[in-house]
């Protein structure tokens, strides 16, 4: 029951770059995620972790950069071969993947709203470095606003409540003040930030804006890294902002075009977020066919029991589901950004919600056909089980995220 690509395009160069991610995932990735898991979360988040380690090799060889355009530094790989690449990273840890994903966050974005200032500030420093000393993070969610600062794309979702971190106009510059929540993922380690703001507090989240900065600026302080119960390898904390001033072009998206430029951002994000989540169920997978290879019970490896077998092939339908659906769906919306188009949020939260509740269920099941080892740091199943669980909030809560979808859907039938 092993891995067939359903895309016969897939050719031979790309198939190598796949066995080289998949190699440094194995050789290096899995064993630095495993490692840092059991770390207290100030010391994986302090500058002797081995996280530190990885990210500088993943960025030496482009790992952090993979779709950037080849002239700046950047892989520039196309969505698929991304996709193909991503999902070995996350085969070997998703903790670690998923930091190496959003480092490059405020580049891109200055890349795609094309503004020259933010291009030169941000975009070309990030695609030149390939020492992992910028590392961007996304910073949204706030501590009274989770699901509220998310659906501000759909009328019947806007929240009318004042957000936590105002942006105000001084001039030629902007002040941000306020505090976002310790669930920002790269928070503790961030050198940069695409920052999520409400420009007019009063009219409700749908009047946001999306800053661009650097984090060492004077009033930007780091909190301490979050401990919790999955994804460890990824640190998480808060970022606080007291009267600190930026440019006014580092404003690169203002109220009007917010709510689409969010629509845009959840299109590629929840996305990749079904493609990292699906070398995760992957590895619980694989991790559970090995395993029921060696043990014997009944007199012959269990792999021999039909029950076990029938399990096995229910986690390896979801895995190969997985896949199809959120590749396709990132190369679609991806596309369709990069060209001007329309990307399908609909479908980027069905594949979000889909791969995250169907990598659950494959780690489940990898820990069940590890018994009583499968509860134990000896196997790394147990880990696989807590991160997958906490994909399932990551990006908007799945229920959350699918209300979102279900109103798109009823949009499409002419409804709200
Ligand atoms: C691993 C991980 C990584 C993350 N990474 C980042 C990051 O990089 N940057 C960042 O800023 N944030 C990040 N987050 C935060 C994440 O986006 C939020 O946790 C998520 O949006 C949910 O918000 P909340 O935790 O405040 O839950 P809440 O919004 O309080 O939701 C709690 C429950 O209430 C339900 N609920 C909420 N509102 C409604 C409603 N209107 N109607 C019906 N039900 C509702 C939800 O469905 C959920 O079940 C991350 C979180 C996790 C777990």
């Amino acid at each position: 029951m092993g891995f067939l690509e359903y895309d016969l395009s897939v050719g031979a160069e790309v198939r190598e770059l796949q066995q080289a991610a998949r190699r440094f995932a194995m050789e290096v990735m899995r064993p630095a995620g495993l490692a840092i898991d059991r770390l207290p979360a100030a010391a994986a988040a302090a500058p002797e972790s081995p996280l530190f380690s990885v990210l500088r090799q993943a960025s030496a060889l482009g790992y952090t950069r993979l779709a950037g355009p080849e002239e700046l530094g950047g892989l520039n790989l196309s969505p698929l071969t991304s996709a193909i690449v991503l999902e070995e990273l996350a085969f070997g840890s998703l903790g670690l993947a998923g930091t190496f994903f959003l480092s490059g966050t405020h580049a891109n974005v200055a890349l795609l709203t094309g503004r020259p200032e933010a291009i030169e500030a941000f975009a070309l420093p990030y695609y030149r470095s390939n020492d992992a000393s910028i590392r961007g993070c996304w910073a949204i969610t706030e501590p009274d606003h989770g699901s509220d600062t998310l659906g501000v794309m759909r009328p019947e979702l806007v929240v009318k409540l004042p957000g936590q971190v105002v942006a105000r106009r001084d001039g030629d510059q902007w002040i941000l003040r306020g505090q976002k929540s310790a669930w920002v993922s790269n928070g503790p380690i961030a050198t940069h930030a695409m920052l999520n703001v409400h420009l007019e507090p009063e009219a409700g989240m749908d009047r946001g804006g999306i800053c661009l900065l650097p984090l060492d600026l004077p009033g930007v302080s780091h909190g301490p890294a979050l401990e919790k119960h999955g994804l460890r390898s990824l640190p998480q904390g808060p970022l606080y902002f007291d009267d600190v001033r930026v440019p006014r072009w580092s404003m690169v998206i203002e109220a009007d075009g917010y709510a689409a430029y969010m629509e845009n951002h959840l299109s590629a994000f929840n996305a990749g977020v079904g493609i990292i989540t699906t070398g995760l169920a992957r590895a619980a997978y694989e991790a559970a066919l090995a395993y029921t290879g060696e043990r014997v019970q009944g007199g012959r490896p269990i792999f021999e029991h039909q029950s076990v077998r029938a399990r096995l092939f229910r986690m390896f339908q979801l895995v190969q589901a997985s896949r199809t659906l959120a590749r396709n769906v990132w190369v679609y919306n991806t596309t369709q950004i990069a060209t001007g188009g329309r990307a399908a949020l609909e479908h980027s939260i069905a594949a979000k919600v889909f791969c995250t509740q169907a990598a659950h269920e494959v780690a489940t099941l990898a820990v069940q056909l590890h018994g009583g080892n499968g509860m134990t740091r000896e196997y790394p199943v147990e880990m696989f089980l807590r991160d997958a669980t906490a994909l399932t909030v990551a990006d908007g809560e799945n229920s959350f995220l699918a209300q979102i979808g279900a109103s798109l859907l009823a949009e499409s039938r002419g409804g709200q």
